[in-house]
C-alpha cells in the first residue's frame, strides 16, 4: 500500500516535472569537436535521464558478476565441509565397528575433503591400524606430533605401538614426552611408572607415581600401593649395592605407605635388625602381622631377634602365636622352633592345631620333619611325606597376569614385564571355582 503511494507521488513530481518543462520552452545546443547538437531542452534531460538509468544498471551488472563466482565458491566450499564431516562421522562408526575397509575409504573422503589435519589425522590412523598396517599408522601418529593440537594423542599412539612391539626404550621415551606434555593426565603417569620399574629405575617410577598422585590423577590409594612397591625393590638394589641409609629409608616408605604389604615390612625389620634396631624391627612385624599373618613374616620374625639360641626363638614364637591365636602361620612357626629345639610334645601340639585349621601340604611337610627329627628317616617320615603329595598346596607368589610362580615377591613379573601383579595366591587349581 505504502509502495503504491510513494509510486503516484513520484509519478505526479515527474508528471509535474514534465508539464513544467514543456512550459518552458527553449533549445539547448553545444558545439565541440566539430560535433554540433541542437534539441529542446525537454528531449536534452530525458536522454540525460536515459543516460543516468544505464549507467545505474551497469553498475549492478558489474557488482553482480564479480560477487557472483564468490558466492558461488563459498556456498561449493561448505558443501564440501559437510560432506567432509560425514566422511569423518561415517569413519569414526567404521572404526568402532571394526570395519577396516570402511575405515579407510571413508578416512581417505574426509582427507580430501577437508583440510583440517587434526581431525582426519587420527582417523587416518586408526583406519590403518585396523588393517593391521602399523607402519602406516606410525606415519600418521608421526604426523600428528607437529601440531600442538594432536601432539599428545599420537605420542600416546607411538607409544601403544611400542608398547605392543615390544620396543620398552622407545617406549619409555614416548612415555615420559607424554608426562612432560600433560603432567595432569592419568594414563602417562601410570604407564611411565610401569615403563620405569620394567627398567629398574624405581626412583623414577616412584617420581612419575608422587606426581600423579600430587595433581590427583590417579587414585590416593592406587598411588600408594604402586610407590610401595617400587621402595622395596629400590630398598633392595640400595642395599645390595652398599647403601644402607638409603635402603633403610626407602624401606621405610614402602612400609608407611602400605603397612599390609608383606615384603615391605620384612625387607624393613631386617634392615633394622641389621642396624641393630631389634625393637624397632619386632615393633614394624608386630603391626604387619596384626593386619594379616604371613609365613614370610614368621620367618623375619625369627631372623631380626636379638637372642638366637633355640629356646629363645621357641619364646619368641610363642609371643607370635599370642598375637594371633587361631593362625595356622603362627602355629607351624613355633612349631618348626620347637623341633629345632627339640621339643617334640611341643612341636606335635602345634601342628595339630595348625592342621585342625589347615591341613595343607606345609603342615604335612613340618609333621614329617618333625617324625625324622624324633625317630629318623622311618615308615613315619613317608607317611607324612605321602600325605603332603595329597593336601591342599600351599599358597605362594604368583603372577596375576600370566600365572608363573616366584620364588619370593618382585615389583615386577619377570615373565610378564606385569607391575605389582605378583600376589600371595594359592595355585589356581585350588582357587574356589568362579561362578
Ligand atoms: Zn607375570
Amino acid at each position: 500500500m505504502r509502495k503504491a503511494i510513494f509510486l503516484f507521488i513520484k509519478l505526479g513530481l515527474l508528471v509535474a516535472a514534465a508539464v513544467w518543462i514543456s512550459q518552458r520552452p527553449g533549445r539547448l545546443s553545444v558545439e565541440w569537436l566539430g560535433y554540433a547538437i541542437d534539441m529542446p531542452v525537454a528531449a536534452a534531460l530525458a536522454v540525460l535521464l536515459v543516460l543516468l538509468a544505464l549507467t545505474a544498471l551497469s553498475y549492478r551488472l558489474w557488482l553482480a558478476l564479480r560477487r557472483g563466482p564468490g558466492a558461488l565458491g563459498r556456498r561449493r566450499n561448505t558443501k564440501k565441509r559437510e560432506q567432509g564431516y560425514r566422511a569423518l562421522t561415517q569413519g569414526m562408526v567404521a572404526v568402532a565397528a571394526g570395519d577396516a575397509e570402511a575405515a579407510k575409504r571413508y578416512a581417505a573422503k574426509a582427507e580430501s575433503l577437508l583440510h583440517e589435519p587434526p581431525l582426519t589425522l587420527l582417523l587416518s590412523a586408526q583406519a590403518a591400524q585396523l588393517q593391521g598396517d602399523e607402519q602406516a599408522a606410525g606415519r600418521y601418529f608421526k604426523a600428528m606430533l607437529e601440531r600442538k593440537e594432536t601432539e599428545f594423542l599420537g605420542l600416546r599412539g607411538l607409544l601403544t605401538q611400542a608398547i605392543k612391539r615390544g620396543d620398552r626404550a622407545a617406549a619409555l621415551d614416548y612415555a615420559r614426552q607424554a608426562q612432560a606434555l600433560q603432567p595432569k593426565a592419568q594414563w602417562p603417569a601410570a604407564t611411565l611408572a610401569e615403563l620405569e620399574a620394567a627398567s629398574g629405575n624405581w626412583l623414577e617410577a616412584d617420581n612419575a607415581l608422587a606426581k600423579a598422585q600430587k595433581t590427583k590423577a590417579m587414585g590416593k590409594d592406587d598411588a600408594r600401593q604402586r610407590r610401595s612397591a617400587l621402595l622395596v625393590e629400590e630398598s633392595r638394589a640400595a642395599a645390595k649395592s652398599g647403601r644402607p641409609d638409603a635402603a633403610l629409608q626407602a624401606a621405610q616408605t614402602a612400609f608407611d605407605l602400605d603397612p599390609a604389604r608383606v615384603p615391605a615390612a620384612a625387607q624393613l625389620a631386617r634392615l633394622r635388625a641389621a642396624a641393630g634396631q631389634h625393637s624397632k624391627a619386632t615393633k614394624v612385624l608386630e603391626q604387619a602381622w596384626r593386619i594379616a599373618p604371613h609365613p614370610d613374616l614368621a620367618a623375619a620374625w625369627g631372623e631380626v631377634s636379638a637372642k638366637q639360641t633355640p629356646l629363645d626363638l621357641v619364646k619368641r614364637y610363642e609371643a607370635l602365636l599370642a598375637l594371633s591365636p587361631q593362625s595356622p602361620d603362627a602355629h607351624r612357626a613355633l612349631a618348626k622352633a620347637a623341633i629345632a629345639a627339640r621339643l617334640w610334645g611341643v612341636a606335635r601340639s602345634h601342628l595339630q592345631q595348625a592342621e585342625a585349621v589347615e591341613p595343607s601340604a606345609a603342615t604335612y611337610r613340618l609333621f614329617a620333619e618333625l617324625a625324622r627329627a624324633e625317630h629318623g628317616d622311618g615308615p613315619q617320615a613317608r607317611d607324612w611325606l605321602a600325605r603332603v603329595a595329597n593336601a591342599e598346596a600351599d599358597a605362594g607368589w604368583a603372577c596375576g597376569n600370566c600365572g608363573t610362580a616366584h620364588e619370593e615377591w618382585h615389583a615386577v613379573c619377570a615373565a610378564c614385564g606385569g607391575f605389582d601383579s605378583i600376589t600371595w595366591r594359592r595355585p589356581p587349581s585350588q582357587l574356589p571355582m568362579a561362578v
